[in-house]
């Protein structure tokens, strides 16, 4: 057994498509191919997003597609406390504070210009929870596994909230936490999220963990080239009979993976087989996709 634990961890926002299954088929690949682990967790902060039922019928279709986790699945709506015992610390320690600014009122700044960081404007105002990104290094660096040397300046970013004015947690913490508590030595995700990194690595110092590694994807495009995602109505995965095995297929061609054609119809554990033994990073897309229609 090797060192390397990954993970899926998807928001049950609706059901998977075509795009979330090369994310969580490429991590599980990753993992697998060195005889990793690999865990589901359920980013279910944010219940309004997340309507009821999706998140058992997002493992019924990682189930579908063959990709089998370990251990049990965790919710995030069950770490409530370890994400205010870390808010908590980082505020002792003088990188959190409290801001009641509404967007409407900096949005024209691009991003919040940390009007807050040493007094609060709106003390009368219910408040968010930022992070202070002055108050570390000025600059992250780590080396993706695709994408090579990455080096990003934390202010122009700006101060992320950590916990929101309405009380929920924001994905920047609970994510860290989660993958830190979780001992989550690499992520692999969509290339949408890199520039989430800087913060989510800036947080990890500060809780006095390692990041993990990190490889970020290429996005899957519909055909007007926009990121296939519920918001533009991608279509939920059809996991009736064998509509898996096909889908897979394109799945692996969409990585770059070169499945044999005449593995196209054979059943999702033997595909998934032959793509672990030759999970290639080298391989995967330079650019985003444009995925072909998979309904
Ligand atoms: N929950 C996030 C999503 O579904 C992914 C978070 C991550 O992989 O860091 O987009």
């Amino acid at each position: 057994m090797s060192g390397y634990v990954g993970r899926f961890a998807p928001t049950p926002s609706g059901p998977l498509h075509f795009g979330s299954l090369t994310t969580a088929l490429a991590s599980w690949l990753d993992a697998r191919a060195v005889d990793g682990q690999w865990h589901v967790r359920i980013e279910d902060i944010d219940p309004p997003r997340c309507p009821p039922g999706t998140d058992t019928l997002v493992l019924k279709q990682l189930e579908a597609f063959g990709l089998v986790w370990d251990g049990p699945v965790t919710w995030q709506h069950d770490h409530g406390e370890r994400y205010e015992a870390f808010l908590n610390t980082l505020v002792e320690s003088g990188h959190a504070y409290p801001c009641g600014c509404s967007r409407k009122e900096w949005q024209a700044y691009g991003v919040y210009p940390g009007w807050c960081r040493h007094t609060p404007r709106h003390p009368e105002r219910s408040s968010a929870w930022r992070l202070d990104v002055t108050s570390g290094p000025s600059t992250i660096c780590w080396n993706d596994r695709r994408l090579g040397k990455q080096q990003w300046p934390l202010e122009p970013l700006g101060d992320v909230v950590l916990k929101r004015r309405d009380g929920l947690w924001a994905y920047q913490l609970a994510v860290v936490i989660d993958d830190a508590e979780q001992g989550i030595t690499d992520v692999v995700r969509g290339v949408d999220l890199l520039d989430n990194t800087p913060w989510q690595h800036l947080l990890h110092d500060l809780a006095g963990y390692t990041p993990p590694r990190m490889l970020h994807l290429p996005l899957m495009l519909t055909p007007e080239g926009q990121k296939l995602s519920k918001q533009n109505l991608a279509p939920a995965l059809d996991t009736r009979r064998d509509a898996p095995r096909s889908i897979l297929h394109q799945a692996l061609m969409a990585l770059g993976q070169k499945p044999p054609e005449e593995l196209m119809d054979a059943p999702v554990v033997d595909q998934l087989a032959h793509a672990r033994a030759h999970w290639r990073i080298s391989r995967l897309p330079g650019c985003n996709v444009t995925a072909r229609s998979t309904t």
